[in-house]
């Protein structure tokens, strides 16, 4: 099979694999589309991952396709299934997946490998977050499902019933997961104002449903320009960065309005610091939140919501290209070209 392979920084080679066989409990996805993420835009430049893959490794993550072989004692899956499998499975045993936060959990296993025709998927992966694509989406489109898991689990890290109805809520970045943030807060009623430097991004913002934007300098110092466009300039309730620069980190937190609640979604380099307004925190009571990946819910509830028809999702798939074509759909992501690509074995197959 053929399958692109990371080498290390910026390299990447297309290599002729032996296709796997599944073992007990393990499927064979015959990978029909896989998108591109930023986050592969990060392992291509790093030439790996901290937590996800060490190169040489096969990778992408967002993958749908069909099941082209089963393991012994495979019983909810057919051959020829339609099947989306989400990049991680957790362990269910420990401490953080007690609570309900999966994607905390202390064994959480990673899979990579969808820039290929075939994927092997284990046992765990089979068992908690393989399901089945409802009829009439597209596997492109349910290729999305693991993007929209994570940004539902940001979501529901937002605390939004704390705010009532149609809350007015800042996010930065216009990228996949800003819009896909923005696309999803929309359609539950909120009110979305959108802050990024490119223009075409804001105008894909506006599509799905952005109520206002802002064409924003790059580099952060833009908290007073974002407060300026709230609500008689209060600043806003709730402020989702979606870029992963520490200097946006502290203008998501300075651009709230008191009691307002700050979600730090986008992944910053490791050590990376922010400075903070201590007095702001303090006296305005701001709550400032994390959120990482998704947890085995948020993967089931961004498939359903795929296969409705509440969210314009394939505004966010700027082309296709076969898997020779992996780095230059990365090299168009990075040049702000693209926002993201669909890899299939075949060009437009
Ligand atoms: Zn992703
Ligand atoms: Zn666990």
């Amino acid at each position: 099979m053929q399958a692109a392979v990371l080498l290390g920084p910026e390299r990447i080679e297309i290599q002729e694999l032996p296709v796997p066989r599944p073992g007990p409990g393990e499927i064979l996805l015959s990978v029909e589309a896989a998108t591109t993420c930023g986050t592969d835009v990060k392992v291509y430049r790093l030439g790996g991952h901290p937590r996800m893959l060490r190169a040489p490794a096969l990778f992408g993550h967002e993958m749908a396709g069909r099941v082209a072989a089963a393991g012994a004692g495979v019983t909810e899956f057919a051959l020829g299934d339609p099947v989306v499998v989400a990049n991680s499975a957790p362990c269910l045993a420990c401490g953080p997946c007690k609570m309900g936060r999966e994607n905390l959990c202390e064994d959480l296993q990673y899979l990579n490998g969808a820039f290929a025709e075939f994927l092997l998927v284990p046992e765990r992966f089979v068992r908690l977050n393989t399901h089945p694509i409802p009829n009439g989406l597209s596997f492109a489109r349910a290729a999305l499902t693991e993007p929209l898991g994570c940004v539902l689990h940001g979501i529901d890290a937002c605390d939004l019933q704390r705010y009532g109805q149609g809350v007015e809520i800042l996010v930065f970045g216009a990228g996949p997961i800003g819009l896909l943030f923005t696309a999803a807060l929309a359609a539950d009623g909120h009110r979305v104002i959108l802050a990024d430097p490119n223009p075409g991004r804001l105008e894909t913002g506006k599509a799905l449903g952005a109520a206002d934007t802002i064409e924003i300098a790059r580099g952060g110092g833009q908290a007073d320009a974002a407060r300026a466009r709230t609500e008689d300039g209060k600043g806003a309730w709730v402020a989702i960065d979606a870029t992963g620069v520490p200097e946006v980190w502290s203008d998501a937190i300075a651009s709230l309005r008191p009691g307002g609640l700050a979600n730090l979604f986008g992944g910053c380099a490791p050590g990376a610091t922010i400075l903070l307004d201590a007095a702001l925190v303090h006296y305005g009571e701001l709550t400032i939140k994390g959120a990482y990946h998704h947890r085995p819910d948020s993967i089931r509830k961004a498939l359903k919501l795929l296969s409705g028809p509440g969210l314009e999702a394939d505004l966010l798939l700027s082309g296709e290209k076969p898997i020779e074509g992996v780095e230059e759909a990365l090299r168009s992501m990075m040049r702000k070209e693209a926002l993201k690509v669909v890899i299939r074995k075949q060009a437009g197959g």
